[in-house]
Order: structure tokens, then sequence, then C-alpha cells
């Protein structure tokens, strides 16, 4: 749990009915962040056109609340799209310690999660040795709908969390 969290803790614990409180803004606060997911752009493989499309008007994940944006420090997650080298790696570890909390990873592809077809190659890296993955999206490369489909999974991990302290306390 974070410091400002613990701080809040103890300064409500003592109010009747603070249980409540906690659960109450823990509830609007994840449906609030479950909708507003600002991906990092990450893309470096041959899945990325499958990412596109799921942008498009087609697909439109931006509908989900989805919103790709270029600044990784208003950025609460990272979609890897593609093959990973060592050297990007270490790039998106980089970004990954630039955003603030909460954050999430999502690999989409065979590649960002197990090497793909580069399994046997000296530069190719599952993206979870250097990032903790939050959701795996399967397939070389995955449709549009296996995405969404991974989207909408990381958004019911957001909705579940507790982060005023009630559950995880
Ligand atoms: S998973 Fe397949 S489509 Fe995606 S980057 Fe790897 S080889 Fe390309």
């Amino acid at each position: 749990m974070q410091e400002e969290t613990k701080e809040l803790r103890r300064n409500l614990d003592f109010l009747p009915g603070s249980k409540q409180v906690y659960s109450l803004v823990d509830y609007v606060a994840g449906w609030a962040r479950k909708y507003s997911i600002w991906p990092i752009h990450f893309v470096t493989g041959c899945c990325s056109p499958e990412f596109m499309q799921t942008m498009g008007s087609e697909y439109d994940m931006e509908r989900l609340g989805v919103l790709p944006f270029a600044s990784v420090r208003q950025c609460d997650c990272i979609m890897v799209v593609g093959v990973v080298s060592r050297k990007m790696a270490l790039r998106v570890k980089y970004l990954y310690e630039q955003m603030g909390e909460p954050k999430y990873v999502v690999s989409i592809g065979a590649c960002p999660t197990g090497k793909g077809p580069f399994y046997d190659s000296y530069a190719a890296v599952a993206v979870d040795e250097y990032v903790p993955v939050d959701v795996y999206i399967p397939g070389c490369p995955p449709r549009p709908e296996a995405i969404i489909h991974g989207v909408m999974l990381l958004q019911e991990k957001i909705r579940k969390e507790r982060r005023i302290g009630v559950r995880n306390a």
C-alpha cells in the first residue's frame, strides 16, 4: 500500500462508518480509472497493424475509454506491441519507471509474451523479464477482438482494485 493511502487511513480510521467511506471511494475511483486508461505508444513489431486497427473506426477502442497518448508522465499503461529486443527492453523499463502509480503493462502478441517465432534468437526477450505484466494477449499477431478482450480483462482488474485499503489491509 502506498504511503499516501496509509496516511489517509490513519486520518479516517477513527470516524464511524469509515470502512463504508473507503468502499464507496474505492468503487467510484475504480469505475473512473477503468474507463480512463491512457496507454503510451510502444509499438516495436509487426503486431502494430492489428493494434492500429483496434483504434480505427471499426473496432474503436476509444469507446472503452482507452486513449493512446504520447507523454509517459500522463500515461498509466504500457501496451507492448510486438517483438522486444534486449536493447529495447531496457527502454521499456526506463519508460515504466517514469510512470506514476498505479500503472499497468499489457503484453500484446506472442513475441513480448514469450519471444514468439524468435524463441531461439539471442536478441529477443520476454517483456516480463524487465517489467511486471498485468495482461498477456496471445496471437501472432492477435486479432483486434483479442486485443479488446485483453483490455477488458485489464479494466476488470482495475475495477476490483482496492486502493484506499479496506480489502488490502
Ligand atoms: S507476435 Fe507475430 S506479428 Fe507480433 S511482432 Fe511477433 S512475429 Fe510479429
